[in-house]
């Protein structure tokens, strides 16, 4: 199939609407192959819209939209291999080094970070000498390159963007054209946003002018400049001049500088000639004469001007586009990128151990020390059980609800907030492969502290274990449950207190009330029908059978209601991943 002709980018009709208000209204557009496009526009006009449809973090409301002739929302996992996005907002996870900011996100495309394309890389945006240096340690200008960076591990095709040189000293600014100069040298089509109009009329072949959500304009650069802007000469004149001579009125001349300058413009197919040999014919002495050639800025300011909303859309050339295989540079691991970002989260936590690890111990300590060691002196025996000894089930699975829940929802929520959420979004990792990566990290970290929770627990009481392999199947049910919950919340959360509400009023009072601390047979026949309502209740029951082989319910109803509890939570955390629910705009 011929598939030289098949843009890098096609939208047919993209429209974008948050609410009753349009984003981006019906726009059609292709975008060829190794060409630098500089999508403009006022501030708000939709040019990061476009950008994340394509890129997909946002999706279309309507319209269809295409990279190299295959559609971003069928098949995204090739899509997403040939886009590579520098976001507008600076935005990194600041556990991590620069290395390993780098080496992550070629994980999530399923490519194993070489030495050797991470020094080329790190080389050639000028960051090699601070590869160790945590994010949060870089100049402004720094975390720009490292973005460019993160955007080009992968090797993609095409390369957003989205104001690259926001707040960049001129200095960089020039070593940044330099550098796409380069990239599109070797082929790469890139679409460029900036405010600097400079920066389009120095790089982009093409030229797209958007103004509220609607495109106004493509056109190339040169027939732009030529159809559009004037060429002006600036002549400095010996003796001011109180009015235009009628002649060069005739030929539209202006004064300046309260008459010192006498300045004469030419717009497309039109010369300067006449104009200047009035001025000499007028007998006018000059001093000086400065020429300017037509600037995108004029232009673009004079287009914004003349065009409104109501202007129709630029034609179209229906060229035809057939698929255009994308194939990785470089070895794709398919399991990798699930790995990757499970690895990141246990990293992530591990980075805090005070906070995630030794906090949890130094509390069942306390516990065992206020509660085993006070109370239990008047208790005695529990259950056939001392009562420091009864304590273990309920605070292992504290433990595990607490770590497994905490772990994913502020892993998420703080993604979310940040931005650094877009890192994942613009990989072709499926809603499977991150609900594996957040799940199995959360998971991870809640056996850990179940473990030393269980281990600090030996020390008071002996390493007694009845049914370890089913203490070990309810911690993993428990904690795939509670992390599957802790991800559905972040999901849904726009604010902390939100992420904080469902444990502090609901999973804590409930795990709390569910025995922890006492057994149903201290309590008067009423509040034992209370518990039974309680679902915690039957989870630490299955806990304390498997632990100290003692419960007042089957154990098989523990374990039955751990895993269907468990098979609910990861269905709805899937099934919103896959809607893309307040994640995906
Ligand atoms: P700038 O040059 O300022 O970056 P832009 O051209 O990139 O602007 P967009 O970010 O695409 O503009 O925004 C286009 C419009 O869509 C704006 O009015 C913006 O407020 C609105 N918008 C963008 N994202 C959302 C969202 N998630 N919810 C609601 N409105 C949104």
């Amino acid at each position: 199939m011929p598939t030289d002709l098949t843009p890098a980018v096609r939208l047919r009709n993209a429209t974008k609407r948050y609410g009753s208000f349009t984003a981006l209204d019906d726009v059609s557009l292709d975008i060829r192959r190794g060409e630098v496009f500089g999508l403009l526009g006022p501030n708000g006009a939709g040019k990061t819209t476009l950008i994340s449809l394509v890129a997909g973090i946002a999706r279309p409301t309507a319209g269809r939209i295409e990279v190299l002739g295959h559609d971003v929302v069928r098949e995204y996992r090739l899509t997403r291999r040939a886009v590579g996005l520098v976001p507008q907002e600076i935005n990194f996870d600041p556990f991590f080094t620069v290395e390993e900011t780098l080496s992550f996100q070629a994980g999530y495309f399923g490519i194993h970070l070489t030495e050797e394309r991470l020094v080329e890389l790190l080389s050639a945006l000028g960051l090699l000498d601070k590869r160790r240096a945590n994010t949060r340690a870089l100049s402004g200008g720094m975390k720009r390159r490292l973005l460019i960076a993160k955007a080009l591990v992968h090797r993609p095709p095409v390369l957003f963007l989205d104001e690259p040189t926001a707040g960049v000293d001129v200095e960089l600014r020039r070593d940044l054209w330099v550098y796409v100069r380069k990239l599109s040298g070797q082929g790469t089509t890139i679409v460029l946003t900036t405010h600097y109009l400079e920066e389009a009329e120095e790089l982009a072949d093409r030229i797209g002018v958007i103004k509220n959500g609607r495109l106004l304009v493509v056109e190339d650069k040169q027939a732009l400049l030529a159809r559009y802007g004037k060429r002006t000469v600036r002549l400095r004149l010996q003796e001011p001049m109180p009015e235009v001579p009628q002649r060069l009125l005739a030929a539209g001349a202006e004064l300046h500088d309260e008459g010192r300058s006498l300045v004469l413009s030419a717009g497309a197919g039109q010369s300067l000639v006449a104009p200047l040999r009035a001025v000499a014919s007028e007998g006018l002495l000059v001093d000086d004469v400065q020429t300017r050639e037509p600037r995108l800025e004029s232009v673009i300011i004079e287009l914004l001007r003349d065009h409104d909303s109501a202007h129709s859309a630029p034609a179209i050339d229906d060229v035809p586009s057939h698929p255009v295989p994308i194939v990785s540079a470089d070895p794709v691991d398919p399991t990798l990128g699930a790995r990757t970002l499970y690895r990141k989260e246990v990293k992530r936590f591990l980075r805090v151990p005070g906070q995630t690890v030794l906090s949890p111990l130094i509390t069942t300590a306390l516990y065992f020390l206020v509660f085993g060691y006070s109370l239990g002196g008047r208790l005695r025996e529990v259950d056939g059980v001392s009562y420091s000894r009864f304590l273990v089930p309920g605070l292992v699975m504290l433990s595990l609800i607490n770590n497994s829940f905490l772990n994913t929802s502020s892993s998420l929520f703080i993604m979310k907030l940040q931005g650094t959420v877009v890192d994942l979004l613009v990989t072709p990792l499926s809603y499977l492969e991150i609900l594996g990566g957040f799940v199995g990290a959360g998971c991870t970290r809640a056996l850990l502290v179940g473990v030393l929770t269980w281990g600090t627990a030996a020390l008071f009481v002996g390493p007694a274990l009845p049914h370890p392999f089913l203490a070990l199947a309810a911690a993993f049910l428990v904690s795939a449950c509670f992390a599957a919950c802790g991800l559905i919340v972040a999901l849904w959360a726009d604010k902390f207190e939100q992420v904080n509400f469902l444990p502090t009023f609901v999973i804590t009072p409930l795990t709390f009330l569910g025995g922890v601390f006492y057994s149903a047979t201290m309590l008067s026949p009423r509040f034992q029908a209370l518990l039974h309502l309680n679902p915690i209740y039957y989870l630490i029951e299955a806990m304390r059978f498997a632990l100290i082989g003692r419960s007042h319910v089957p154990p098989a109803t523990g374990f039955g209601l751990m895993a269907l509890l468990a098979v609910a939570m990861l269905g709805v955390a899937l099934e919103l991943l896959r809607r893309g629910y307040k994640l995906r705009t």
